[in-house]
């Protein structure tokens, strides 16, 4: 076991007081970060502004985490989906999501998720464990390895796992993510996407500046805690309430997730439903055809259904898009990232 500490996984304050711990000044945590995270660097070797008794004494003391990337996929639309390996053996997805004028990652927070929704496979895994700071931060280092020229300038906290379920790490992700001297995501390009714990919602508003998204899915607490068992601890007036404190910036929205299910959740009253129950709150919805590839319970609804059910949301004000999938191809869109990982290894 390596118990060197990595330093890809560490913020800006965190690796200062690593550096006082070794005597030396505060600068040289900044400089750190930015080899690690702009420069991509491995290694402590070609840190030339480090003197070479200091870059000995990181090689003994700590270590740049990195994330073995076992598998790359491309689908015919431009997405590429990676498996990467994590020391302990235990794997995870992340997804490229290339466009005109950003580049978008996709990265997971757990191995597997515990919150069990009945629409996710990712959900069928079960959890096996939360990542580590570095782990999140990795997926992006790696990417950013991988397909040189690339622009990332947004992260997405929506591949594997439940972010507010491993809070701390996700919150000190976000922390390095978007500082200067870090990978330079601006944090109104991170968003966290939460299935509704409720209770975190604001903590998160409380720790650090992210956009939220909200995997609503359902207007009933019937046919919710029947998709998204969190809403039997969380109903959907508990969620509401906790998306209405939320610290949300002067004319920024949460982003309300509804995946369209044909038959379930997809009707005109579930539309005029979603308009009122998303009244008190500044939200916009992002409408996601059920991806049922995998799936034999639920289906996808037809195109018509989707165009009729944005309308009404159009209709009364509350603005709406229709989330293309991409990456289906391969496996790479919502709710279908999985590793066969097993809950015993
Ligand atoms: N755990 C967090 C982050 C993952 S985001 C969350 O649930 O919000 C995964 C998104 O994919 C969620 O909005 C979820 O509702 C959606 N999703 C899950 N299964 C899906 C499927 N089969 N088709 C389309 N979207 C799905
Ligand atoms: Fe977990 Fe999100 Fe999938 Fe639900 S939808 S099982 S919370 S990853």
């Amino acid at each position: 076991m390596d118990d060197r500490i990595d330093l890809a996984g560490m913020t800006l304050e965190e690796t200062q007081s690593f550096f006082k711990g070794l005597g030396q000044q505060n600068y040289r945590a900044a400089q750190i970060l930015r080899w690690i995270h702009q420069g991509l660097s491995v290694s402590f070797e070609p840190m030339t502004n480090l003197s070479k008794d200091l870059r000995k004494e990181l090689t003994t003391s700590a270590r740049i985490g990195r994330l073995s990337t076992l598998q790359t996929v491309e689908s015919e639309d431009g997405v590429k989906k990676f498996l990467f390996g994590l020391n302990d053996g235990a794997k995870i997805e992340s997804v490229y999501i290339p466009s005109e004028d950003h580049d978008t990652l996709c990265v997971s927070t757990q191995v597997g998720c515990a919150m069990d929704c009945k629409i996710c496979r990712t959900g069928q895994m079960g959890l096996i464990r939360n990542l580590t700071t570095g782990e999140i931060v990795g997926q992006l280092l790696e990417a950013r390895r991988q397909i040189p020229g690339s622009v990332i300038t947004n992260v997405v906290l929506m591949g594997m796992g439940e972010p507010l379920a491993n809070f701390d790490n996700t919150v000190r992700a976000i922390r390095i993510l978007s500082n200067p001297n870090g990978p330079q995501i601006s944090w109104r390009r991170i968003t966290v996407s939460t299935s509704g714990l409720a209770p975190k919602i604001f903590e998160l508003g409380q720790s650090v500046r992210v956009k939220l998204a909200v995997s609503l899915n359902a207007v009933t607490d019937e046919i919710r805690s029947m998709i998204m068992p969190v809403n039997r601890k969380y109903p959907l007036n508990e969620l509401i309430s906790a998306m209405k404190r939320f610290p949300l910036p002067k004319r920024d929205r949460i982003t309300i997730e509804y995946v369209l299910i044909r038959g379930l959740n997809d009707s005109d009253s579930d539309a005029k439903m979603l308009v009122k129950i998303l009244n008190p709150i500044r939200a916009k919805v992002n409408l996601i055809p059920f991806n049922d590839e995998l799936s034999t319970e639920f289906r996808s609804p037809t195109p018509k259904r989707v165009a009729a059910f944005q309308d009404i949301l159009m209709s009364k004000s509350l603005m709406a898009i229709i989330r293309k999938s991409r990456g289906r191809d391969i496996l790479a869109a919502c709710g279908q990232l999985a590793s066969e990982n097993r809950r015993d290894f």
